[in-house]
């Protein structure tokens, strides 16, 4: 086992993982901008080191400075948790040449995953159903308006080198299909410098259903079943729930051993997260996160695994403690992200919390690095909490939700809380009657 771990990471996911490290006796070192010397993963763990100035660019991305404060405080592993460095492979290539170990898969699985075509290509020869679509770069104009045909219409043209939903345009028709694949490259360039995309069937009201992996790296491999992160604002997951609502069980339980056996096959190793479209009773992989998400929490509660725990473990050469019939899925948990935004324009709203009560109880937990008196600095993401409540159905999971709501204050900034007091009012999410479109429009036609 390790016995210092480095946090590559901030707020929630750096307090998250230093939980984990001490609950396994391991020591902890938080790196942190100079916007970040009075945060709370910066005051929990047991060495800290300034790593530049505010912009992420030159602090939480700045990979000199990252393996400066490994060698100076003599970390052997590094955590990336997610965003960040988490999906780099050049950072997991560049620790492994220094002999510290990247808690995370290898190098080559990041880049595999990483890349839209070759992912795709992969779940393919590893037996996951994907959208039907091109096989390869849709590389001309004949190319575009053939593949076009052969798909059927509507079809969405992506990026290859594609992330937050940019560089992506759908096509109705064949008089718009040239127009759609000419913007998608220009954007695609413009966001990524790489203009290659790629052409799929576009699915008109699908479900956003992903299945949580974890593999050990030496050919065993777990699923903990699914999640249903539908619930999105440009493309930015806002409610989560584990399991995923509207999918029977036996369905869950068939996706997720595809899911584990692929992995077997690859002899991935660590946490992953296999994203699906669900429309229809079907599934389509849409890509492969080789990291912790955001969401892993409403997985944890119903399973019980410790996924961070886990990591950890695998990361450090020992075999999974887990396999599939110990495995048991109670209840349903559902996350709902607490972001420093306003409710209604979703502005970022940085600042000083004047006041600050998280929710607690019977079958409450927050993850959060705020406190009371707590600057929320403006350069990162305005993610500052999680609310996760567990029930033991679906419908004492939601009540449970509406108290913990209303139970929670965050006074001197503005929070999305206020969106949840009115999502779980609604007869739709309380039928769990929601696609991936849904919140979107629901906020378009409830503008206060
Ligand atoms: P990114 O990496 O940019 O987030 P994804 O492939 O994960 O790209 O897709 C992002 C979102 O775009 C999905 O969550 C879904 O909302 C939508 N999307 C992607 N592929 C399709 C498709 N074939 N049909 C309909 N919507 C899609």
């Amino acid at each position: 086992m390790f016995q210092k771990v480095l946090i590559a990471n901030r707020g929630e996911i750096a307090l998250r993982i230093l939980r984990a490290c001490k609950e396994l006796g391991i020591s902890t070192v938080a790196i942190h901008s100079t916007a970040d010397s009075n945060a709370m993963h910066v005051r929990l763990a047991d060495e800290s080191v300034c790593i530049g100035p505010p912009p992420a660019k030159d602090s939480y991305l700045n990979i000199p400075s990252i393996m400066a404060a490994c060698e100076i405080t003599g970390a052997d592993a590094v955590h990336p948790g997610y965003g960040f460095l988490s999906e780099n492979a050049r950072f997991a290539r560049i620790l492994s040449e220094h002999k510290i170990t990247f808690i995370g898969p290898s190098s080559h699985h990041i880049e595999i995953m990483g890349d839209k075509i070759t992912a795709k290509k992969t779940a393919v020869e590893l037996g996951i159903p994907v959208v039907p679509g091109s096989a390869g770069e849709v590389k001309t104009e004949a190319d575009a308006k053939s593949t076009a045909a052969e798909i059927g219409y509507p079809v969405l043209i992506k990026a290859t080198a594609g992330g937050g939903g940019r560089g992506m345009k759908v096509a109705h028709t064949e008089a718009d299909v040239l127009t759609a694949w000419s913007t998608a490259r220009a954007e695609a360039k413009a966001a990524f410098g790489n203009e290659s995309v790629y052409m799929e069937k576009y699915l008109g009201q699908p479900r956003h259903i992903e299945v949580q992996v974890l593999g050990d790296g030496q050919g065993n491999a777990v699923h903990l079943g699914t999640r249903d992160c539908s619930l999105q604002r440009r493309h930015q997951k806002v409610w989560e729930e584990a399991p995923a609502p509207t999918v029977p069980f036996a369905e869950q339980m068939e996706i997720g051993e595809i899911c584990a056996a692929a992995m077997r096959k690859l002899k991935y190793s660590g946490a992953g997260t296999i994203e699906f479209l669900y429309e229809n009773g079907k599934f389509y992989f849409i890509e492969m996160n080789t990291r912790l998400q955001v969401e892993h929490p409403v997985t944890e509660r119903i399973t019980g695994v410790d996924i961070v725990y886990e990591q950890i473990r695998v990361a450090s050469g020992e075999k999974l403690s887990l396999t599939q019939d110990k495995i048991q899925f109670n209840g349903h948990a559902i996350e709902v992200r607490i972001n420093a935004e306003d409710p209604q324009t979703f502005a970022p709203s940085p600042g000083k919390i004047q006041f600050y009560h998280p929710a607690g109880g019977v079958g409450v937990r927050v993850d959060s690095a705020v406190y009371q008196g707590y600057t929320i600095p403006p350069y990162y993401d305005s993610l500052i909490g999680k609310l996760i409540v567990y029930g033991r159905t679906r419908d004492e999971c939601l009540q449970r939700l509406r108290r913990a709501v209303d139970e929670f204050v965050v006074d001197g900034i503005k929070t999305t809380l206020p969106l949840f007091q009115r999502l779980i009012q609604n007869k739709d999410i309380a039928a769990a009657n929601y696609d991936i479109h849904w919140l979107e429009k629901f906020l378009k036609d409830n503008k206060a």
